[in-house]
């Protein structure tokens, strides 16, 4: 494998500070050097590496771009290039920083009480805890509106009951935000593994995002203790929240694999010959490749524009969803395009094309899937909801 040494065709590095490109590469060393050796391994096993995790809360990259409670009080740009970083290595790598960071911390940190804060923010920053997500039911992904799970007050605290599927981490999970309707109106609850009637368990069988645990949870008359709501987690704009920090996190995810994908190609068609000649040397596969190149820098200008207006707080759901529906697309494109540079070899665990197609197929789905993201687009520009 060629060391990998990112791909900046317009100088966009000058656009970085000395501090965020240091970020970058003390997860670029950390994903080729702890990672990449075991990351075929893991797939094949359809496992995660978890004892990499607690190097991960070390470095700062588990709730990054929160302040206190032991985390690192990072940029929002430096926490998209930390999630660019660890996609280049794995989608499920970032997934596992995604949904700790944006869809466990980021609701505590956001929607709970100081004392859940306390409790539970730098037990997940160092890595000790682990968290999962569970918004998504067997019949409602994309409208999770419909949501079945219901919360009901008992006595002082609340009983749940529901599915949550599809859901990073279910099996293994320290903690669990999970999201019921409570007398009609969304909530957001927090509750520990090993609570009588939260009832996890593994989903075999995936050909997507195998370096990534996921799993499904019964809540089977699930009894909470009052302090296990989050008290301002009100309504689906509260879960959604947290969607859309995730999403922008995939922005640049989806790009660090486009990244590793083109970086592969050109490589590869630099060394294998065909015709007497390298492969790079022919037009049709310099086509492929400046075509890729050209996608990536767009896609690095998108994330990077998102990434100031985050920092500067102005940014709005509906961008954050052009620059998903388009990164995560073209990411797809690449990686497929990629494996067919390098013929048989595109197909091998050798390389790692073929792994980032099959994940950004899940990418491509979760955290709201094209369409959709194409519809809450079209809704902002029309005034008119096609959903
Ligand atoms: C590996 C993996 C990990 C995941 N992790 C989590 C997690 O941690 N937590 C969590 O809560 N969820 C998680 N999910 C679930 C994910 O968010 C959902 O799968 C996603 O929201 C899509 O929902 P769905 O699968 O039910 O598809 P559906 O909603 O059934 O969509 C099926 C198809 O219909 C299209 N569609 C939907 N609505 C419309 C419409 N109005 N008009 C036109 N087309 C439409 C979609 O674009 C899609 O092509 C995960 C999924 C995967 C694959």
């Amino acid at each position: 494998m060629q060391p990998y040494d990112g791909v900046d065709f317009l100088q966009l590095d000058d656009l970085l500070t000395d501090q965020e490109k240091q970020v970058r590469e003390s997860v670029r060393e950390f994903v080729s050097e702890k990672f990449m050796p075991v990351v075929a391994k893991h797939y094949q096993a359809g496992t995660f590496p978890f004892n990499l995790v607690p190097a991960m809360g070390e470095m700062g990259l588990l709730g990054c771009n929160l302040q206190g409670y032991g985390c690192a009080g990072m940029s929002d740009v430096e926490y998209g290039l930390i999630m660019m970083e660890l996609e280049r290595g794995d989608s499920g790598l970032r997934s596992l920083a995604s949904v700790q960071t944006s869809l466990c911390m980021y609701p505590i940190y956001s929607f709970g009480s100081e004392a859940q804060k306390k409790k539970h923010l730098p037990e997940m920053a160092a890595g000790r805890k682990i968290g999962c997500f569970g918004l998504t039911e067997p019949d409602f992904g994309s409208n999770p509106s419909g949501m079945l799970t219901t919360a009901k007050k008992k006595g002082k605290g609340y009983v749940l009951n529901g599915t949550k599927r599809w859901i990073t981490n279910a099996n293994i999970a320290d903690l669990y935000i999970v999201w019921a309707k409570l007398d009609g109106e969304i909530q957001g609850f927090l509750i520990p593994k090993d609570t009588p009637g939260l009832l996890p368990k593994e989903i075999g069988g995936k050909l997507s995002l195998r370096c990534s645990v996921t799993g499904e949870f019964v809540l089977d008359n699930c009894e909470i203790p009052e302090d296990a709501i989050l008290p301002e987690a009100k309504g689906l704009k509260a879960a959604l929240s947290c969607l859309s920090s995730a999403r922008y996190g995939i922005v640049w995810g989806a790009l660090g694999a486009a990244m590793s994908c083109y970086h592969e190609a050109l490589n590869y068609a630099k060394e294998r010959e065909v015709f007497g000649e390298p492969l790079a040397a022919k037009q049709l596969v310099q086509s492929k490749l400046v075509w890729m190149i050209t996608e990536i820098t767009k896609g690095q200008l998108l994330a990077y524009r998102l990434g100031q207006l985050k920092q500067q707080g102005k940014i709005r759901p509906q961008q954050i969803s052009m620059g998903k529906m388009n990164n995560v697309q073209m990411a797809l494109d690449i990686a497929r395009v990629a494996r067919d540079i390098l013929g048989a070899s595109g197909i091998s665990d050798e390389y790692q094309c073929m792994r980032h197609a099959c994940n950004l197929e899940s990418v491509n789905t979760y955290e709201g899937t094209f369409d959709v993201h194409k519809l809450i687009i079209g809704e902002k520009i029309t005034g008119i909801a096609a959903f």
